[in-house]
């Protein structure tokens, strides 16, 4: 969360309108008398604009029946002069230094019940709440905000594929900088430099694992230095200036693989995220894709070296809902996207990943990443 989000292209107030609406009605749905949205990606989705977090309280009150209100530090309101609050019907209410803007929250809202409190919200922020709205329950608006945010209108997917198109560009490039002879970071701040180039706002992640570090999913980068004969694992992403995020894995090598296992083992990999992909349709439940990648794996004997689910959903976070993982029975939606990255992790030797996002259509797919699944030879 930062600041540099403030002035970004934001849905229209039409859209925003709906979508505030649809909040008021999840929050009643929910027996939840308001939801208290802070600055981050609710806050954007219902607003348009992430806004930030800092000691000074911001919240959207969003209640189940009634008007919304902005609760805003005077000194920060002027950040969402670009909200059309007016046509949104928010009423704004700042606060200064020396007033109670957690009684202002109280005020508001009266006696309710129950409130629910974004995710995200700090602490200090949570608590204050909790004193304030005295006997009221707090819960979680995730599950709430969830039921709207995993369900992606058309500008949404459009807006996944531009991110998906954008880092698509990022990876086709990646042989210009990733050779012998240079350090994960060399080449990590090269990829980070062309993500930007090719659209992003920022870089959000560099996962440039090579060797042995490759076997460690969330490696970031390292001094390690790229040898020829290495597997190097790339996962890339970040937001597009509008919010929605990329993400995408590509596993190169330097040269032929030193490893005479790789090519079998990568294979393997291959057919397992395809057939997750071709198992994703309307209906069908998150844990059911998790599955169809894990299976192959599994049955080529690699089980114990896929440590991680087989994707997450993405859009204004780059990790949020629909986790495709074991246990999650939700069945899919036209709308929902997510990534499938299945990988194996040979500790200490290598490590691959293929990571494409993916929209579920009316009555399939659609891959938002197009670039070919084949391990990448790179000259050494
Ligand atoms: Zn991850
Ligand atoms: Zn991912
Ligand atoms: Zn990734």
């Amino acid at each position: 969360m930062s600041r540099r989000s403030l002035h970004t292209p934001a849905p229209d107030a039409a859209a925003l309108r709906a979508r505030l609406h649809r909040a008021a009605k999840a929050a009643a749905a929910a027996d939840t008398d308001a939801l208290l949205v802070a600055p981050g990606s609710d806050l954007r989705y219902l607003l348009g604009q992430a806004g930030g977090s800092f000691e000074r309280l911001t919240t959207l009150v969003v209640p189940a029946e009634g008007t919304p209100a902005l609760v805003v530090p005077k000194l920060e309101a002027p950040g969402y002069a670009d909200v059309p609050t007016d046509e949104l019907g928010i009423e704004v209410l700042t606060w200064v230094d020396g007033d109670d803007a957690y009684r202002l929250v109280a005020d508001r809202l009266g006696k309710p019940g129950r409130v629910a409190v974004s995710d995200f919200t700090p602490a200090l922020h949570v608590l204050a709440l909790r004193t304030a709205l005295g006997d009221a329950e707090q819960t979680l608006a995730g599950p709430i905000v969830r039921e709207l945010r995993t369900r992606k209108d058309a500008a949404e997917i459009d807006a996944l594929r531009a991110a998906g198109a954008a880092i698509d560009r990022v990876h086709a490039r990646v042989g210009e900088w990733l050779r012998a002879g240079r350090t994960e970071a060399e080449v990590g701040a090269d990829i980070a430099a062309a993500i930007v180039e090719e659209g992003h706002d920022h870089a959000d992640f560099v996962i440039v694992g090579s060797g042995p570090n490759g076997a460690s999913p969330h490696h970031d980068v390292s001094g390690r230095v790229i040898e020829r004969g290495d597997v190097v694992v790339v996962d890339i992403g970040g937001p597009l200036p509008d919010g929605y995020n990329s993400d995408s894995t590509r596993t190169y090598t330097i040269g032929e693989p030193r490893d005479a296992d790789v090519a079998d083992t990568y294979a393997v990999l291959q057919r397992a995220q395809q057939a997750a992909v071709d198992a994703v349709r309307p209906g069908v439940t998150a844990e059911q894709v998790d599955a169809a990648a894990r299976d192959v794996i599994e049955a080529a004997g690699f089980g114990e070296y896929f440590i991680h689910r087989t994707g997450h959903g993405i859009g204004l976070d780059v990790h949020e809902e629909p986790y495709i993982i074991a246990g999650n029975t939700l069945p899919l939606e036209a709308g929902m996207a997510f990534s499938v990255e299945p990988g194996i992790y040979q500790p200490g030797r290598w490590g691959a990943r293929i990571e494409d996002i993916v929209v579920v259509t009316g009555n399939g797919v659609e891959a938002v990443n197009t670039r070919p699944h084949e391990l990448v030879v790179l000259d050494a």
